[in-house]
C-alpha cells in the first residue's frame, strides 16, 4: 500500500515509523525546510509509553527521558504542598509503565532516527487534497502532486488536509495563553524539584519539570486572556512581562522566572471534537482531528497512540481501507474526543478563582491520592489506563520483549 503523509511532526513521522514496521511505502510531505520542534520539554504520561513501547522504541525512549519523583500540587503564593503522586514502582507496575519527561526534540528525533533518509520531501507545503476513483492526491504550494492508496493529514491544528475534506470549521480560542522557556540547571537547582510540579492559583497555573536528563527546567506558565490579537499564535515574550503577569507568585518561581533567557509566549486554541476524520482514501491524526489543550499533557500522546492504532488497523485488513478506516476512527475518535473535552474542562479547574474553590479541589485531589495511592488522583486514571496495544497485535513489541 502506498501512503502520503501530510506534516512531519511527531504524529506524521511515528506514523511513519509504524507503518515502515508493516511493510507500507511510505512517503512524508513536510512544509518545513527539515524536521523540527519547538525548543519545549514534553510529558509522556503512561498511555503514550505505552504506545512508544508498542512501537518498539522504549529503550532509546528511555535513554534521552527524565523520571520525575512525583506529580505534586502547590499553592501558588506558598508553595505548600496540596496533594502529592507518588510516580515510582508501583505506580509504574500499575500502569504498565512509567511518567517520564523528554524534551521536544529528543521525542521527534526518536521517530526520524528510524526513518530511511529519502523517505521525507521537504519544503511541500499541502494547498488541497482530492479523492480519485482509486485513491487520493495531494496538492502542494509549488503546484506539484503526490497520488496514493492512503493520504494522512497529519498536517496539525490548521490542517490544510482536514480543510480540504471538512472544511476549516472555527479555530476555538480557548481565553488561555501560556509562556514556554526552558532554563538550562547548569548542575544543580536546588529550589526545583524533581517532581512534575503544577503550582496552582487564581485565573492561572505554572507547571514545571525537568528535561534533557536533568540538564534544563521546562516552565509551562498558563494565564488567561479576552483575545489573542497577535497574528501568529507564537510571539517572543520577554522575561519581565512573564514575571509581570505572576508577580505575587512564590519565590521559588520568581527565581526561575528571573533565569529564563528566551521566552515565548503561545495563545491556546482548540477545536470540538468532529464527527468523522476519514474520506474513502483519506483520513487525519493528532492535532489535525483532534486539537485540544495542553492541560491533561495528551495531545502529542493521542497522537502517538493513533499512530499504532492507524498502522495497525491497515494492516488487519491488508489493500482494504473501508474497514480499515473504520475500526480507527471506532478505536480512536471517541476516546480523543472525550480527552479534549475534559482537557478544556482543566482549563476551568486548575483555574478556579477563590482560596475556598482552590482548597475544596486539592483536597479532594489528595483525599483520591491516599485511598489508591497506586492511582493518579487527579482523575487521570481513564487516560491512563489506556492500552493501544491491546487494539492488535504488533510484532515490535514481542520482538523487543
Ligand atoms: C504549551 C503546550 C504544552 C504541551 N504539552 C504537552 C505534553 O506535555 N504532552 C503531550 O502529549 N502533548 C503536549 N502538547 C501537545 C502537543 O505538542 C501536540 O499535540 C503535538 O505536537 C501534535 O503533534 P502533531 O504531529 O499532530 O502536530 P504538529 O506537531 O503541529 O505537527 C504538524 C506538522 O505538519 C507540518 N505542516 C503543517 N501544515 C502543513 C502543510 N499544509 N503541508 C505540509 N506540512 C504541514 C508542520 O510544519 C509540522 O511539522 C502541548 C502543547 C502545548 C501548546
Amino acid at each position: 500500500m502506498k501512503i502520503g503523509i501530510i506534516g512531519g511532526g511527531i504524529g506524521g513521522t511515528a506514523l511513519a515509523h509504524a507503518c515502515l514496521q508493516k511493510g507500507f511505502d511510505i512517503t512524508i510531505f513536510e512544509q518545513a525546510p527539515a524536521f523540527g520542534e519547538v525548543g519545549a520539554g514534553v510529558q509522556m504520561t503512561p498511555n503514550a509509553v505505552k504506545a512508544i513501547k508498542g512501537l518498539g522504541l522504549y529503550d532509546d525512549f528511555l535513554a534521552k527521558g527524565f523520571y520525575p519523583d512525583a506529580i505534586v500540587g502547590r499553592n501558588w503564593q506558598t508553595a505548600q504542598e496540596n496533594f502529592r503522586i507518588d510516580l515510582g514502582d508501583e505506580f509504574r507496575a500499575h500502569y504498565d509503565a512509567p511518567y517520564i519527561h523528554i524534551h521536544r526534540a529528543d521525542l521527534l528525533d526518536l521517530f526520524v532516527a528510524q526513518l530511511p533518509p529519502d523517505v521525507c520531501r521537504f519544503n511541500k507545503k499541502c494547498t488541497d487534497v482530492a479523492e480519485t476513483a482509486t485513491g487520493a492526491v495531494a496538492t502542494f504550494e509549488d503546484g506539484s502532486t503526490f497520488g496514493a492508496d492512503l493520504i494522512v493529514g497529519a498536517d496539525g491544528v490548521r490542517s490544510a488536509v482536514r480543510g480540504a475534506l471538512f472544511g476549516e470549521g472555527d479555530l476555538r480560542w480557548t481565553g488561555h495563553m501560556c509562556y514556554r522557556a526552558l532554563v538550562p540547571t547548569d548542575g544543580v537547582v536546588d529550589y526545583v524539584n524533581p517532581d512534575s510540579t503544577f503550582w496552582m492559583g487564581p485565573n492561572a497555573h505554572v507547571v514545571t519539570y525537568y528535561v534533557k536528563g536533568g540538564e534544563a527546567v521546562n516552565i509551562v506558565a498558563v494565564t488567561e486572556a479576552a483575545e489573542w490579537v497577535a497574528e501568529s499564535w507564537s510571539t517572543k515574550a520577554s522575561k519581565e512581562e512573564m514575571l509581570a503577569d505572576f508577580a505575587g507568585w512564590h519565590p521559588t518561581l520568581e527565581t526561575l522566572f528571573s533565569k529564563v533567557d528566551e521566552v515565548y509566549n503561545w495563545g491556546l486554541f482548540d477545536r470540538d471534537p468532529m464527527e468523522k476524520w476519514s474520506t474513502d482514501h483519506v483520513t487525519l491524526l493528532g492535532d489535525a482531528c483532534h486539537p485540544m489543550l495542553p492541560f491533561l499533557s495528551q495531545g502529542a500522546a493521542m497522537a502517538i497512540e493513533d499512530a499504532l492504532v492507524l498502522a495497525t488497523a491497515l494492516s488487519l485488513t491488508p489493500g482494504d481501507l473501508k474497514p480499515a478506516l473504520a475500526r480507527y476512527e471506532a478505536e480512536r475518535l471517541p476516546r480523543t474526543g472525550k480527552v479534549q473535552l475534559e482537557a478544556r474542562e482543566r482549563g476551568r479547574t486548575y483555574h478556579l478563582p477563590t482560596p475556598e474553590e482552590m482548597a475544596a479541589r486539592d483536597a479532594e485531589y489528595a483525599r483520591r491520592a491516599k485511598e489508591d495511592p497506586r492511582t493518579t488522583g487527579i482523575n487521570t486514571d481513564w487516560v491512563y489506563d489506556y492500552d493501544p496495544r491491546s487494539f492488535g497485535p504488533f510484532p515490535a513489541e514481542a520482538e523487543q520483549a
